[in-house]
Parts: structure tokens; C-alpha cells; sequence
């Protein structure tokens, strides 16, 4: 009876985690494997009806070889679905191995008498398998926050304590035919693992991908989609940090204005798309000039900013002036735009006290003097030129 109570309980718990699964899968695309889970739990629908049918047969072999099974298959589209969920390809060979072995093992296993300690350890092996799987698929994509820790933690104990469970029978005596098999303490302790389980399996996944959800979202908040840039929302975020971390390690930042020279003229001449075509082109330019690890943002229309922190002055002009000479460089004859087209730059540094407002504001007044100047060229901001070595070899700021 009171296992009969567990499995009711089992039963509605795997229906209410497919239907959230199933929700999860319907409201957001990016929940890769939601809908795999939702499938692995619905099929534990099933596998628990089955245990319900098993009571009321003469013959317990066909039914029994269904239950073996269907867990099986619920635990392997969970596999498939944490897999999908954490970008990384299902362990299919070892997923066909168990599959391929326990299909094998049916006729042996159900040839067993039930209470055999032997039978019960083979029965849990395939379960263990794959919940160790479940454990090893995280672990190899590589992520390694605390709930990715929590998961793999959780599926090493799930797959130990479905290993104990012969010794739990061994220990508390289980039935002696499968029909009785309801009546046990046994199974009164076995689903309640089961249901245990469950719930902080799938409690975790859905934490996990409301964590994976979030911040796909935060970052498609911050991302300009026509340059794939960061915008102004997450070039603010990002560069207000690593200047307040600069200026706190004593560490040298340079922040770079660009603007695109004459690019009212390119619009009205070639058409917008034409234009949005260049701004594209300069986004790449721009990645691929400054160093690796830089802020680089479109803050709108055709203006852009990069924040470089650990370089000086000299650093920053430098890379500005290698993206400056690429720009100038490119053919745009793809766009239908015969012609060059230029870029100015303005170069600041961070200094004591600055926050991204003052710095941007020193950045914007050198590119406007590159504007005035003629165009295509690159400005530092006035009182921070470059450093001049002295004959002692002691480097100082001049102006
Ligand atoms: P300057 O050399 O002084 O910078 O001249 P400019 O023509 O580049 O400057 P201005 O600020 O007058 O013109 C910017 C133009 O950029 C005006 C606007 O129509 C265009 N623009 C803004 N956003 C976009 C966009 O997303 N796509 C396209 N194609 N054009 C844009
Ligand atoms: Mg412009
Ligand atoms: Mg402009």
C-alpha cells in the first residue's frame, strides 16, 4: 500500500515535470533540451502505470521487461535532453552499449528468481550507467558553475544510491514474486528514491536553464545586431568595470572614439543598406585591429568605441591607427560603393578618478579635433601626448 502511495505520488510529480519541461520548450527556443526532458518524463508516466499493471497479472514477465525498459528510455531521453541543454554531443556509443547490453540481459535477467541478489544488482546497472553519464555530459562541457557542480554532484548520488538498492532489499527483504512486489518495504523505500531523485534532478535542470536563459537574454540585451558589437548599454556596463579596476590596480586604460567620416553622403548616395553594409565592414575591422579582449562597442548610428584596459596612450593610438589604415584600405565595390571610405579616431586615457563619462568626454573632444583636422586621421586628447623617454632612461608625462 504504502509503495502503491509512492508511486501515485511518482506518477503525478513526472506528469507535473513534463508539463514543466513542455512549458519551458514552448515559451523559449533557446532551452535547447527541454523538450527531451519533457519526453524522459512523460515516458515515467508510463513507467509508473506499468508498475500499477503489474499487480493484476497472471503472467509478470511481459509487463516486467516493459517497466525494465521504459525507465530505461525515460533516463536516456533525460540524457539526450542535458546533453542538447549543455551543447554537447549525446554519448551515443555508450548510450547504444547500455541499450544493446540490457536488451541482451533481458531473457537472462528474467530468467532469475526474483529475489536473487544477482538479478537485482544486474536490474540497477543500466540505471546506474546512465545516471553516471548524466554527471560525465556536464563535466565535458566544460562549465563549472554551482549549479553545473550541483547537477554533477547530484547524478554521481543518484546513480550510488540506485546501486545500493539490492543491499536495501538484501537488508529489509523484498517480495518474492513481482505482484507482491507493491506490498514491500522495499518498494516503499526503492520509489521513494526514485521520487527523491526525480524532483532534484529535474528541480536543478529547470534552475539551470532559467540561469542559461537569463543570461543569453542579458546578453542579446547588450549586443547590437547589426555589427554583433556590444551596444551602449553593455559597452557602459562592461567599460565602466574595467576602468574602476584599472584605476584601482594602478593598471594604464585607453578608450578609442570612432566615427565614420562623411557617412550621410554614403547613405544618401549608395542607399541605407549600402550603408548598413559599411558599418557591418567597420565592426569587423574594428574586432580585428584592436587586442584580444577588448570592449569594442557600436554606440549608434556610425559611431563606435573601444575600451582597451592595460594599454597607454601610445598602445591605444597605435591600434587605432592599424584599424584607421584597414578601413581606408577595404574595397566596399561588394556594396556597389566605388571609392574609399575613411574613419576618425579619438585616443584618452584614464586617469585618477575618471569615470567612463569624463574619459568619453576627452575621447570625443580628440576625435572631434581628427574631424576638424581633415578626416581619416587619429587624435590623442589634448595634455596626455605620448610619453618622451629622458636620458635617464625615467619616463614622464609631458603637457
Ligand atoms: P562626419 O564626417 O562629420 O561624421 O559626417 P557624417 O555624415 O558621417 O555625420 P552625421 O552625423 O551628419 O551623419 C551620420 C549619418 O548616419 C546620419 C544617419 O542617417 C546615418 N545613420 C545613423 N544610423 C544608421 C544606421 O543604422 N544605418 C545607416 N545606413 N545609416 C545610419
Ligand atoms: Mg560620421
Ligand atoms: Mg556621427
Amino acid at each position: 500500500m504504502t509503495a502503491a502511495f509512492v508511486l501515485g505520488i511518482n506518477m503525478v510529480i513526472a506528469g507535473i515535470f513534463a508539463i514543466a519541461f513542455g512549458v519551458v520548450a514552448a515559451t523559449n527556443r533557446s532551452a535547447r533540451g527541454a523538450l527531451w526532458m519533457a519526453s524522459g518524463y512523460a515516458t515515467g508516466i508510463v513507467d509508473v502505470a506499468l508498475e500499477f499493471l503489474l499487480r493484476i497479472q497472471s503472467n509478470p514477465t511481459p509487463v516486467g521487461i516493459g517497466i525494465f525498459l521504459t525507465f530505461l528510455l525515460a533516463l536516456t531521453l533525460c540524457l539526450i535532453g542535458v546533453a542538447r541543454h549543455y551543447d554537447v554531443a549525446p554519448p551515443w556509443k555508450a548510450i547504444a552499449a547500455i541499450w544493446v547490453l540490457s536488451l541482451l540481459a533481458v531473457p537472462l535477467l528474467f530468467a532469475m528468481p526474483v529475489t536473487s541478489v544477482l538479478r537485482r544488482a544486474l536490474y540497477q546497472l543500466p540505471y546506474i550507467a546512465t545516471q553516471l553519464l548524466f554527471g560525465f555530459v556536464v563535466l565535458r562541457s566544460g562549465r563549472r558553475q554551482a549549479l553545473d557542480l550541483l547537477l554533477i554532484g547530484l547524478a554521481v548520488l543518484s546513480a550510488l544510491l540506485y546501486a545500493v538498492k539490492p543491499l536495501i532489499a538484501w537488508t529489509v527483504g523484498a517480495a518474492s514474486t513481482p505482484q507482491a512486489y507493491m506490498a514491500s518495504t522495499y518498494a516503499a523505500i526503492s520509489q521513494s528514491i526514485g521520487a527523491v531523485t526525480l524532483v532534484a534532478l529535474a528541480l536543478v535542470l529547470l534552475l539551470v536553464m532559467m540561469r542559461d536563459t537569463t543570461a543569453e537574454m542579458l546578453v542579446r540585451s547588450e549586443t547590437d545586431s547589426l555589427s554583433g558589437l556590444l551596444n551602449r548599454r553593455g559597452f557602459d556596463r562592461h567599460a565602466e568595470r574595467r576602468i574602476e579596476r584599472a584605476l584601482r590596480t594602478g593598471a594604464p586604460a585607453v578608450l578609442i572614439a570612432a566615427d565614420l567620416d562623411h557617412f550621410k553622403a554614403i547613405n544618401d548616395g549608395y542607399g541605407h543598406a549600402a550603408g548598413d553594409g559599411v558599418i557591418a565592414h567597420f565592426a569587423d575591422v574594428l574586432r580585428h585591429a584592436v587586442a584580444e579582449g577588448a570592449v569594442v562597442s557600436r554606440l549608434g548610428g556610425e559611431e563606435f568605441a573601444v575600451l582597451l584596459a592595460g594599454a597607454d596612450l601610445a598602445e591605444g593610438r597605435r591600434q587605432a591607427e592599424a584599424a584607421r589604415r584597414a578601413f581606408r584600405a577595404a574595397s566596399f565595390a561588394g556594396l556597389g560603393i566605388d571609392g574609399t571610405i575613411s574613419a576618425s579616431f579619438g585616443v584618452a586615457q584614464a586617469m585618477a578618478g575618471d569615470t567612463l563619462f569624463d574619459l568619453s568626454r576627452r575621447a570625443d573632444a580628440a576625435l572631434y579635433r581628427a574631424k576638424a583636422g581633415g578626416r581619416n586621421r587619429v587624435c590623442v586628447a589634448l595634455g596626455e601626448l605620448p610619453p618622451t623617454p629622458t636620458p635617464m632612461g625615467v619616463r614622464k608625462l609631458s603637457g
